[in-house]
């Protein structure tokens, strides 16, 4: 058996792998696709002391990080099952059956798609998902978030600093994010709230130049133009598989602790797929490296 077992082989994983394997201790990672996000990613300025890096780059160096170590790298390989026996067992897609004194889940999350036509064509071509990582590309441009939510409404407050005008779309008659926040955002000056439209296209011809949207009070069809699109209905934790085997919250993060434990002892949990409240590169790399620490902690007293 491993002492621990990684799932996950985005920034989280990679972190805890390394800093378990640094403590000589047999040490996997199983790894649907390594690098996890950060390939999707095209520029990255908040990696700090990295002043300009790119997703792939960065996810390649993940990997030969890893591979500095004694740790047994398992790729294209999607877990399915954990459950707690004599040791720590994590069954695969293929159907093999890993055992391990301790596992940390690090499966990382996806932000949920609006679905219209131009989305997938405009991604990091104006189409973005991350205020934190992409608003500052929009200096002085015009924006638009779509949802209403707290997540969209904190972006669109977090936008209205940097860009010069945003626009909220949302689906439904009302906004769903806390008074607080709608308060705020309605006290800004550049910001225009859109409710109870339809976003129906993104457009543009090299890049993004504008959203379509339908009026579902009216049925008419509108156009803006814009710049930007940040799309903010809700970034979904990769944790089904897991079913009721450690707690999660109703959005179905993982629940750790502050030394990244989960509710199953021996199990510990870092990065995007956890109950974290900000989801970020060198917030998971952190929390990994946490979680690993956690993991051998248990390890010498159990
Ligand atoms: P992920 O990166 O999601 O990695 C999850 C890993 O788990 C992957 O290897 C995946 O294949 C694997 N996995 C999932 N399910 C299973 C399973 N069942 N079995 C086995 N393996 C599984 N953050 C920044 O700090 N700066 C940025 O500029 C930035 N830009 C971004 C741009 C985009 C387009 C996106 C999508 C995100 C961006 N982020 C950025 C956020 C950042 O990428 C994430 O916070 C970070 O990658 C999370 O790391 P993680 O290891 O927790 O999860």
């Amino acid at each position: 058996p491993f002492d621990v077992l990684v799932v996950g082989g985005g920034p989280a994983g990679a972190s805890a792998a390394i800093y378990a394997a640094r403590k000589g201790i047999r040490t996997g990672i199983v790894a649907e696709r390594f690098g996890g996000q950060v390939m999707d990613t095209v520029g990255i300025e908040n990696f700090i002391s990295v002043k300009y890096t790119e997703g792939p780059k960065l996810a390649a160096s993940l990997e030969e990080h890893v591979k500095e170590y004694n740790v047994d790298v398992m790729k294209l390989q999607r877990a399915k099952r954990l459950e707690k026996r004599d040791y720590i067992e994590l069954e695969l897609e293929n159907g093999a059956v890993l055992k391990s004194k301790t596992v940390i889940l690090s499966t990382g999350a996806r932000w949920r798609n609006v679905g219209v036509p131009g989305e997938e064509e405009f991604k990091n071509k104006g189409v973005a998902y991350c205020p934190h990582c992409d608003g500052p590309l929009f200096a002085g441009k015009n924006v638009a978030v779509i949802g209403g939510g707290n997540s969209g409404i904190e972006a669109a407050i977090d936008l209205a600093g940097i860009v010069s005008h945003v626009t909220v779309l949302e689906f439904n008659a009302e906004l769903k994010a806390d008074g607080v926040l709608q308060d705020r955002l309605y006290s800004l000056p550049n910001v225009t709230v859109l409710k109870n439209v339809q976003t129906k296209e993104f457009t543009g011809t090299d890049k993004l130049n504008g959203v379509t949207y339908i009026e579902r009070d009216t049925g008419a069809e509108k156009h803006i133009e814009l710049q930007g699109v940040f799309v903010q209905i809700g970034l979904v934790p990769n944790t089904d598989w897991l079913g009721d085997a450690v707690e999660r919250t109703r959005m179905g993060e993982i629940v750790v602790n502050n030394h990244g434990a989960t509710s199953l002892p021996g199990v510990f949990a870092a990065g995007d797929c956890t109950n974290s409240p900000y989801k970020q590169i060198i917030i998971s790399m952190g929390s990994g490296a946490n979680a690993a620490l956690g993991a051998f902690d248990y390890l010498i007293r159990n």
